[in-house]
């Protein structure tokens, strides 16, 4: 609940502005109800405006995006950057293709991402786009189209000092390709820096493929080690989603000691109890781009169920969420609890909702935040343009040991900022408070 005057009045106005965006409002919630003991403690923030500008994005661009496809048919689709805050750095963040996309669920992702990039502790602004294009089903050569047509318009928007987009649903490092190849043809300049994500052949960083589901893993285990003296040794682990975030945090959590039984894509689940064998998932879902069910027809002693809800049913010790927005309700969070779990850390954004993170904390389950939780995905792309800008290449031992060391500085980070405000051991507020100090600052700082 709100308490603070300042933060309820900001939140009355961006329901009254934009009465449907509800992903948004959830994200703005969570975060100025950690916020509150530092608005408190900082009237400056008020007398600047901070909040007001803070849930404001600087610049929205919508456009068309006409394509054809292999048919002959045209199809419009709506493409969509949302530049939300240049304050520490050019705007940063992914862009997503898939059906749901719209304007509440791009701006609640920009939103997160603005604290999430601080948190990193390098020099990135917060940003997100993408298409509601559904890229399922589609032939590579369509995916291309679309991927030209999107950038077509976007080129003119974006720079590696303005806005550096990456992949994040539904783009990978094909369409990241494609669109690099589109901005190179427009721009007749190899400006590397101006996406991330990109193959390692032209200008991509060793370990970003894998950095969101490892980073997530050394959170993680950092978190364990802090605050419950324990590790992943031994533990069960169920992952949803099938992606590159959860096939990356499965690879991660086995080397760790873990036991990994479970992963979901939007249609079921599989559940094995023998541990996952990540050579089959990654074939199915990254060679064949494939549905997971196929995985229970290849495995003996595995077995499919539809709905992709279900997979929080299986008891584990540790649950890491790396599918989509919302995908823990408070019944799956319940079953989660009921479990036997010890902690919960987000590998998507906001997969669980308010009611479903307020039974984790009660039951005094640890709960690392998406923001930073998944961090590492976007700090690697951060170390990407460092390295497209030195025009070198680190190795991928030096990247992931970069890696390591920042997600173990963002857990402390938190955790620190949570007792600082006097709620310790609320790493959401904690991510929250620390995330936003920076931001604040600068912005403070650059005047109006
Ligand atoms: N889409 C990722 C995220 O949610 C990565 C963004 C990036 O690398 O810019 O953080």
């Amino acid at each position: 609940m709100l308490n603070n005057e300042y933060c309820k009045r900001v939140y009355e106005q961006i329901l009254a502005r934009d009465p449907d965006q509800k992903e948004f409002h959830q994200a703005v919630y969570e975060v100025l109800e950690g916020l509150e003991p530092m608005v408190e403690r900082r009237p400056e923030l008020e007398k600047n405006g901070i909040l007001e500008r803070f849930v404001e994005p600087e610049r929205v661009v919508t456009f068309r995006v006409p394509w054809t496809d292999d048919a002959g048919q045209v199809h419009v689709n709506r493409g969509y950057r949302v530049q939300f805050n240049s304050a520490i750095g050019p705007y940063k963040g992914g862009l997503r293709f898939h059906p749901t996309v719209n304007l509440s669920i791009l701006k609640f992702l920009g939103f997160e991402q603005i604290l999430k990039n601080s948190l990193t502790g390098l020099p990135i602004g917060g940003g997100k786009g993408g298409s509601d294009f559904d890229p399922k089903g589609k032939s590579d050569a369509e995916v291309m189209r679309f991927c030209q047509s999107f950038m077509s318009e976007l080129y003119r928007h974006i720079g590696q000092f303005t806005d550096v987009p990456a992949g994040d649903i539904g783009v990978g490092a094909r369409e990241v390709g494609y669109l690099f190849g589109q901005y190179k043809r427009l721009k007749n300049a190899s400006e590397a820096a101006v996406l991330t994500g990109k193959g390692l052949t032209f200008g991509g960083s060793l370990t970003r493929t894998e950095a969101t589901g490892y980073g997530l893993c050394y959170l993680t285990a950092e978190m364990l080690k802090t605050l419950k003296n324990d590790s992943f040794s031994g533990k069960t682990v169920v992952i949803s989603g099938s992606g590159n975030v959860a096939i990356f945090a499965c690879e991660k959590a086995t080397a760790l000691g873990a036991k990994v039984v479970a992963m979901s894509d939007s249609n079921g689940y599989i559940h094995d109890p023998d541990g996952i064998k990540l050579d089959i998932i990654k074939d199915i879902k990254l060679v064949k781009r494939g549905r997971i069910k196929e995985y229970a027809a290849q495995v003996p002693g595995s077995t499919y169920t539809e709905g992709f809800r279900g997979i929080w049913t299986i008891p584990c010790d540790i649950a890491l969420p790396c599918a989509t927005q919302n995908e823990i309700t408070a019944a799956e969070a319940e079953e989660i609890v009921k479990g036997g779990a010890i902690a919960v850390a987000e590998g998507a954004n906001m997969p669980s909702t308010p009611e479903a993170i307020a039974i984790f904390q009660k039951a005094g389950l640890l709960f690392a935040p998406a923001k930073a939780a998944n961090a590492g995905g976007v700090a690697v792309s951060a170390l990407e343009m460092s390295q497209n800008s030195m025009r070198y290449s680190w190795t991928f031992e030096e990247v992931d040991a970069k890696l390591q060391g920042i997600m173990v500085n963002i857990f402390h980070n938190i955790n620190n900022a949570a007792k600082e405000y006097g709620m310790e051991g609320n790493l959401v507020a904690g991510a929250n408070l620390a995330g936003f100090k920076k931001v604040s600052e600068a912005m403070i700082a650059q005047g109006v």
